[in-house]
């Protein structure tokens, strides 16, 4: 069984170091939250109170927001410098692919192994192990890393090249925020027209309309079990984490001249959703919350 250090207990973090935890690994852990390091604990894990606790030996996972978060933990507070030639670091958090560029440059140059493996699944996914893992670095570091991410997950892809697998989650978030705005308005019309939102979903979810978002993740209340919708929105995952998602898209996009005018749109929605106060809200409720 691996040593693994595991920073980030977050709305994903948490479920998916306690399934390392569940299958027999040594997991330490580091959070900023002193919430999510008590139940870490409850869990089975080894909390600890800050970077230089990690063994060095150990496989390194992060679970952050944002590129600038694990630029921070593996640069600026020197994680890196702390853990031994040819550990493997996996960064889960979804980030733009100059940052993930950068960070596996630094790494190379202290002999690490790395990969970037940014996940799909949501919560749900993360609790029943049941993730989507999309892996971009070498051969070698993905073969390492597949061992520890299957024990997250139901389906670890190699995307290819380092970064590869933050562009395959970009562009499937882009799909995700786009799908959302347009089941949430298709629920709002199906209302108007006097049709329900079981029976939309039942002839949708079986019609060439159907996509995640219907099938599993549905934004209006007591149609499908287990959904943010279902408990006032509460996330999930938040329209702050999706806002910056299909910002990352646009930026992607504009790196290499490419217009996506529907992320386009989907962004400037989330955009003024989040400026009205609904940052932590599900960002199911884009369309639902007032
Ligand atoms: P979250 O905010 O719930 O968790 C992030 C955690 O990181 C927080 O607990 C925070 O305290 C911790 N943290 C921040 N800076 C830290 C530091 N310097 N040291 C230690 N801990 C630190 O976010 P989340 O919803 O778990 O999302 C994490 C990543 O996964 C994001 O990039 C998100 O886009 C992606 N993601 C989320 C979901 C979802 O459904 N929530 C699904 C797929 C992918």
């Amino acid at each position: 069984m691996a040593k693994i250090g595991f920073i980030g207990l977050g709305h994903m973090g948490l479920p998916m170091a306690i399934n390392l935890v569940k299958a027999g690994h040594e997991v330490q852990g580091f959070d900023l939250q002193a919430k999510a390091l008590a139940e870490f604990k409850e869990a089975g894990g080894f909390p600890i109170k800050g970077l230089s606790g990690f063994d060095k030996r150990g496989c390194m996972i992060t679970m952050l927001q944002t590129g600038e978060q694990v630029k921070k933990v593996c640069i600026e507070k020197k994680l890196f410098q702390q853990m031994q030639a040819g550990a493997l670091f996996i960064d889960c958090s979804s980030i733009d692919v100059p940052t993930t560029q950068f960070i596996q440059a630094e790494a190379k140059k202290l002999s690490l192994q790395i990969v970037d493996a940014p996940v799909s699944g949501g919560v749900a996914g993360a609790s029943a192990a049941s993730l989507t893992f999309m892996v971009g670095g070498e051969e070698e570091a993905f073969s390492e890393a597949k061992k520890i991410l299957e024990t997250m997950g139901k389906k670890v892809i190699h995307a290819g090249q380092g970064g590869s697998g933050q562009a395959a989650k970009i562009c499937n978030n882009m799909i995700l925020g786009v799908t959302m705005i347009a089941v949430s308005e298709a629920f709002l019309l199906a209302d108007k027209l006097g049709l329900s939102a079981q029976k939309l979903h039942e002839v949708v979810s079986n019609s060439s309309g159907q996509c995640w978002v219907m099938n599993s993740y549905v934004p209006v209340p007591d149609v499908l079990p287990n959904v943010p919708a279902n408990n006032q929105f509460k996330p999930g995952f938040t329209a702050a984490m999706m806002l910056k998602d299909l910002n990352l898209s646009q930026s992607s996009a504009k790196s290499v001249g490419l217009e996506t005018s529907m992320a386009a749109k989907a962004a400037l929605l989330y955009q003024h959703f989040v400026d009205k106060g609904h940052a932590e809200v599900d960002f199911s409720g884009i369309r639902l919350v007032d």
